[in-house]
């Protein structure tokens, strides 16, 4: 029989009811497969903080360190709250971004997926929808703008000032190359290079690497498009991406957009990966708005399993598994309130009623 260790960060706001969810099905899978995981739950993000002054304390490190992969809610305050922990230590400079930097998980992929049958779940017309949206995001993920220095001060005008630089090297840039060209032939041959570099050097750089490794993979369709134009078309007409590669900063921002034409971030999974260590979670924030209500959408969640369940341990057909009966819920006519707006049809269900039918 196969061990795994999973890591489990549950987070804050939402995180720890999708996390509850997520568990759920891993306990499901367990059950019926040669196969045992081996849960190690951790604090991690504001929660922590306010337990033991370190959002990112060091026996979570070593329980991640330990373990063969991490799952992990998502993790931050509102704007308002935010302001009780000191600027360093907030969940996401203090706990999310050394995180990422101590696994090196460089690549961070985010499916934006919804079929033609859950159309409705969109706000975009279902002329624009066709036959379903069906894109990856490939984020870059520990370099750019968020790994850059930052600096906060007064000048010698005495006005306040801040500096944040923006930082590649070729072999940051290539990784995650090789990353979304490889995606990319696996899927239609299509790849949308996402870059700035009318005004930004860094894509100046980006671009050229992204040649670079093109040669590899002469079979794969490149296609350049602004950072901005790529906003319009997600918009206007999504199904003409299938993999989109982007630095860190663009990708945050497009796959929030990527949850906004799917109908929810609610609907937003992702998978973050280094050379030794993955970690999965989802693309949203802890929407301490809904917190503690059991309407969050734990879908998120559960696919980040999926996603796991895929990379980190080779159970391919259980990870096709969760996905079908997430869909199977949605067939059936069933949402979390993010996705079932008044007249739409969709019967409303709660975070847990979401998590008991997907097991089912
Ligand atoms: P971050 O900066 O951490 O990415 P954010 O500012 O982008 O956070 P989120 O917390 O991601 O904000 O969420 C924005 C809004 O989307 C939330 O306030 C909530 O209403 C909605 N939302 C996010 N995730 C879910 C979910 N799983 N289910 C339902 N609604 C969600
Ligand atoms: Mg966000």
């Amino acid at each position: 029989m196969k061990n795994y260790k999973i890591a489990i960060l549950a987070g804050d706001g939402i995180g720890p009811e999708i996390t509850a969810e997520a568990v759920k099905v891993l306990k499901v899978i367990e059950e019926r497969n040669d196969v045992s995981f081996e849960l190690l739950p951790a604090a991690f993000g504001a929660c922590a903080y306010f337990e033991s002054g370190s959002a990112f304390p060091h026996q979570t490190k070593a329980i991640c360190d330990e373990a063969d992969a991490i799952l992990k809610g998502p993790i931050g305050l509102s704007h308002e709250d935010s302001k009780r922990i000191p600027i360093d230590e907030q969940p996401e400079r203090g706990a999310l971004l050394p995180l990422r930097r101590r696994y090196n998980t460089y690549a961070n992929f985010r499916p934006v997926s919804l079929p033609k049958s859950l159309g409705h779940f969109s706000p975009l017309k279902a002329e624009v929808i066709g036959e379903g949206i069906d894109l990856v995001i490939v984020r870059e993920l520990v370099g750019g703008l968020y790994f850059g220095e930052k600096e906060m001060g007064v000048n010698d005008a005495g006005l306040r000032y801040v500096r944040e630089t923006l930082e590649y090297d070729e072999s940051q840039i290539r990784q995650i190359m090789q990353q979304a060209f490889k995606l990319a032939s696996k899927r239609r041959k299509l790849l949308h290079n996402i870059h700035k570099s009318n005004v930004l050097k860094s894509s100046v750089l980006w671009n050229e690497v992204m040649e670079e490794v093109a040669k590899d993979y002469p079979d794969v369709q490149v296609v350049n498009m602004l950072v901005d134009a790529a906003a319009t078309a997600l918009c206007l007409k999504p199904t003409q991406f299938d993999v989109m590669v982007m630095e860190n900063m663009f990708g945050d921002i497009l796959s929030d957009q990527g949850g906004g034409i799917l109908g929810s971030l609610g609907l937003m999974p992702s998978a973050c990966i280094g050379p030794d260590k993955a970690y999965y979670e989802p693309s949203h924030g802890s929407a301490p708005d809904i917190a503690g209500k059991n309407i969050a959408n734990p879908y998120s969640m559960i696919g980040s399993v999926a996603m796991m369940l895929e990379n980190s341990f080779d159970m391919e057909a259980e990870a096709k598994n969760v996905w079908a009966a997430m869909q199977g819920v949605f067939a059936d006519g069933y949402s979390t309130a993010d996705l079932s707006k008044p007249g739409s049809g969709v019967t409303m269900i709660s975070t847990v009623e979401f998590g008991d039918k997907v097991v089912e």
